[in-house]
């Protein structure tokens, strides 16, 4: 069985193929493009990749496309996109304008160019179903919590195969066979004591931490939008909700450019006035930009407040995981941001920090009582885990149908 996931930004079209055998996981490719602006052109061209290197020849050796959608009104978890499923995710277009436009649009294209093959969304809020509800709620009114302000939670499967991950890592099957079970029983699966608490920082263009109880998330720094908790690439992090009337007033901006300047032009390329990338902020805050240090000890302070707040939910920590763009290939911001905790038993080990790039490894002491880890995460092959289930479970049921946690039915697409 192939599994095509593509990752659509709005200038990027990013893939992967797998291959599920005999019980064997395969990437077969990978491959992406970048500062798409004709995205039927790149979907051609990522076709004409596939076939050129045999594994695609035509529709017919497609099992399944899987995305891996941000959120929608009344939709998660593993579903069939459907015209339904797209409208969802279209009614929350301004929870999400970076990410929701390029997804629809995209896989409706994805729909036109593979008629036949299923298109399955994973959503990236599905990890967050079973997190506690005072962690998911924010103090408003009742009518707005109905009309979707309350914390839904993001990057779901980079912290669920963090979860998975960093269990196998720790020595604790217990806990990966529950968290690789998740969507099959909501996270019933037994584990043994004591229980496992993992922090996961996924810092990359866009970051959240997520404390882990034995393998559940009990909640997110990202809330209702992807534009909350760290600061991001070029979306704001964390903000009091009264800065934008305050903004609308005294500055005159229109609702709109609030929303364009809040999810384009702040997080780290606001603060510095530079860039948003953390490659050019740490060069340029070692030749004295002062923009660029203040964005790098913006995002160091956040990464802080928010690790702590982990440690403070789960009583204390087994393991400190970090991953993405940043967290696994920025051995100076990883040791900024452990730095001083050695009263908390989180000491790492200075060499082992520097030597890690890119790959999986434990860069703390010895002596540390919580094991921090680098562990580059793999979205897209949860992502192709969930599908494959998904594809699996329609054939056990002898056809097409959605998953028990999705909330919106209607026509395929195809
Ligand atoms: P991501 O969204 O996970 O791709 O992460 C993007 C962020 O990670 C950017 O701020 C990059 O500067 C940073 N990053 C990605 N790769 C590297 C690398 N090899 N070395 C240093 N930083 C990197």
């Amino acid at each position: 069985m192939k599994i095509l996931v593509a990752n659509l930004g709005s200038t990027s079209l990013k893939w992967r193929l797998f291959q599920f055998a005999g019980g064997e996981e395969r990437l077969l490719h990978r491959g992406g493009l970048e500062r798409v602006n004709d995205y039927g052109a790149a979907l051609e061209e990522c076709l004409g990749e596939l076939g050129r290197a045999g594994h695609v020849r035509g529709a017919a050796d497609l099992a399944a496309v899987g995305f891996k959608t941000v959120l929608a009104r009344g939709v998660t978890g593993c579903v069939r996109v459907t015209e339904s499923v797209l409208e969802a995710m279209e009614a929350f277009n301004s929870v999400a304008p970076a990410h929701n436009p390029p997804y629809v649009a995209g896989i409706r294209l994805f729909a036109r160019r593979l008629p036949g093959v299923p298109l399955v969304a994973l959503f990236e809020t599905a990890f967050y179903q079973w997190a506690p509800e005072a962690a998911m709620r924010y103090a408003v009114p009742e009518s707005w919590c109905a009309a979707g302000v309350r914390r839904w939670g993001f990057h779901g499967a980079s912290h669920k195969y963090i979860a998975e991950r960093s269990a196998e890592l720790m020595g604790r099957p217990d806990v990966a066979e529950r968290v690789r079970r998740l969507y099959v029983d909501g996270g019933r699966t037994p584990v043994a004591d004591p229980p496992l608490r993992v922090i996961s920082c996924h810092l990359g263009g866009s970051s959240s931490i997520t404390p882990l109880a034995n393998g559940l998330a009990l909640g997110n720094s990202l809330g209702m939008s992807p534009q909350s908790g760290l600061p991001q690439n070029n979306r704001v992090g964390d903000l009091d909700a009264f800065a934008v009337p305050f903004v609308m007033r005294t500055l005159g901006l229109s609702l709109e450019e609030v929303e364009r300047q809040l999810c384009r032009q702040s997080g780290l390329l606001g603060l510095s006035g530079l860039s948003n990338d953390i490659r050019d902020l740490v060069r340029a805050a070692g030749e004295g930009h002062a923009g660029a240090r203040l964005a790098l000890d913006v995002f160091v302070h956040s990464a802080r407040h928010w690790i702590g707040s982990a440690l403070a939910q789960l009583g204390g920590a087994d393991a400190l995981v970090f991953t993405a763009g940043i967290g696994e290939n920025q051995p100076e911001l990883r040791a900024a941001i452990c730095r001083g905790w050695e009263e908390l038993g989180i000491e790492l080990d200075p060499e082992k920090n520097a030597a890690v790039r890119g790959a999986e490894g434990c860069i703390s002491t010895g002596r540390s009582r919580v094991r921090v880890w680098v562990i580059p995460t793999n979205e897209e092959l949860v992502v192709a885990r969930e599908v494959k289930r998904l594809l699996e479970q329609e054939a056990a049921r002898g056809g097409a149908g959605e998953s028990a946690s999705a909330g919106a039915a209607g026509s395929s697409v195809n």
